[in-house]
């Protein structure tokens, strides 16, 4: 998707050219773009030690994904043990483990009390606000923000650099430009565009030599090919307490229980979301998936086969699966939509399919519509400080670098944490350039 944006065309020809605005007449402090959670904590880490920063945001306020992720009750973080905790990030965990391990989960839950935001956890062991919603934690926050002295520049997009390295920004009167000392970019992954972070500056990084894996979705739905009557009869509804499993074409396995929900196109839903990355990447070597679903994960497949074998007289099949073993409404459509009508005569072949239905998984849904992006800036290209090796001063932090990591608290988290890595880089950064 981003990948075939054409920088030149990124940003509207502006109707009203400003140069050497008061900005950029004097070289400013710290740019950081994006008002994301990692671009905010990264200008709490300069103003709260001294460093005048300038906040450019495209939108017209900050933090539009993080409003609605309060939506979903704002889980910050999660409570398991660091070491599990870490684990979520898989291949990236390396990279991502020092900063953690300097602002993690009980860094984050103290931040935010200290912002007069008790959290709390939840049964599943992720962590909330007490009143479980972002935005007055969000207004809080700005608030505090604003009077460390952060200065906000809301309708201020982003295009890329001039001729001779200023930063580039189209605003409602123009385009501006800018220059600054160092540069924070915290312009989020691709998800959910209409909130800010559309991805538009994958080429920009890439025309600069800066490697950029592919933004991918992660924690998305998948497509299945319904009928048109399940489709009809059974869009919008959850499907509770499955087991699902799945098996890698190289060998890797994966098993959990939980609940997903029907859509027009396929499925969705937390159950789905922890297996996505699995099944994008065998999607995209093999060509397709396969999940298969346990829908009576508390019987065994005897106990449901005597149970099916009981007589069912003048009964209907339908009537018969749910007098004998209490299997109804949307579970049943699953198994009319990929049971042979004759396997539903047979207990042993109905007990086996209700064990282990095959689902076949066509395709990811779009990165637009997924909770999150896979992909971004490579880490082999960053500094410890998070700045880009190859061109000095500037940082990134993020949903934008590229790891991904599952649902539960773990994205705010390593995005609060890489804002704040790319603060303390930038002040180590300025100390180093003082003249
Ligand atoms: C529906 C939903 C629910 C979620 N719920 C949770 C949850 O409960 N827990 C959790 O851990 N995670 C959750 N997430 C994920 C989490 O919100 C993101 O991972 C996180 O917001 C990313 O932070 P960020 O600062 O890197 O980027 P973003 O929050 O995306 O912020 C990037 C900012 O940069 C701005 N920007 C982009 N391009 C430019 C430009 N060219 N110029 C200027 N500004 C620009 C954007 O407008 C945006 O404000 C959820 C996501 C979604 C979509």
């Amino acid at each position: 998707m981003a990948g075939g944006i054409n920088p030149e065309q990124f940003c509207a020809k502006p109707t009203l050219i400003v140069m050497n605005v008061p900005d950029s007449a004097q070289p400013q402090q710290v740019a950081v773009i994006g008002g994301g959670p990692a671009g905010l904590m990264a200008a709490e880490v300069l103003s709260q030690n001294g460093v005048q920063v300038d906040l450019y945001e495209a939108k017209p306020s900050a933090g539009r994904k993080f409003l609605v992720a309060g939506k979903g009750g704002l889980n910050l973080t999660h409570s398991e043990p660091l070491d599990q905790f870490l684990s979520r990030y898989g291949e990236r965990r390396a990279r991502l483990e020092p900063l953690l391990r300097d602002f993690g989960p009980d860094e984050l839950r103290q931040w935010a009390l200290e912002l007069g935001f008790e959290t709390f956890v939840g049964t599943s062991g992720r962590v909330f606000p007490r009143d479980m919603k972002a935005a007055p934690l969000l207004r809080t926050w700005l608030k505090r923000l604003r009077s460390s002295g952060v200065r906000f520049h809301l309708r201020h997009k982003w295009c890329g650099w001039d001729e001779n390295g200023a930063l580039r920004f189209e605003t409602p009167q123009g385009e501006k430009l800018v220059h600054a000392r160092a540069v924070i970019l915290a312009l989020g992954g691709g998800s959910w565009p209409q909130l800010g972070a559309t991805g538009e500056w994958v080429p920009l990084l890439r025309q600069r030599g800066v490697p950029v894996a592919a933004l991918k979705p992660a924690n998305c739905g998948f497509e299945v090919a319904w009928s048109e009557h399940f489709r009809e009869r059974f869009e919008g509804q959850p499907i509770k307490t499955v087991a699902l499993s799945f098996t890698s074409s190289q060998g890797f396995s994966f098993q959990q229980q939980g609940e997903f929900i029907i859509t027009r196109t396929g499925v969705e839903g937390s159950l789905i979301y922890a297996v996505s990355s699995y099944l994008r990447d065998e999607i995209e070597s093999a060509g397709n998936a396969q999940v298969y679903l346990d829908l009576a994960p508390d019987w065994t497949q005897s106990s449901l086969e005597q149970r099916l074998s009981r007589p069912r007289g003048s009964r209907s099949l339908a009537s018969h699966l749910k007098r004998s073993i209490g299997l109804s409404g949307v579970k049943a459509g699953l198994l009319w939509e990929f049971v042979a009508k004759e396997d539903f005569s047979d207990p042993q072949h109905l007990a086996s399919a209700i064990k282990k239905l095959p689902l076949p998984i066509l395709q990811p849904r779009p990165l637009a519509e997924a909770i999150s992006s896979a992909g971004g800036v490579r880490f082999e290209a960053l500094d410890e400080g998070l700045m880009i090796r190859s061109l000095p001063s500037l940082f990134c932090a993020g949903e934008m670098l590229d790891w991904e990591a599952p649902t539960g608290g773990y994205l705010l988290t390593a995005c609060f944490s890489s804002g704040r890595a790319a603060g303390l880089g930038v002040l180590e950064w300025l100390k180093t350039t003082e003249s």
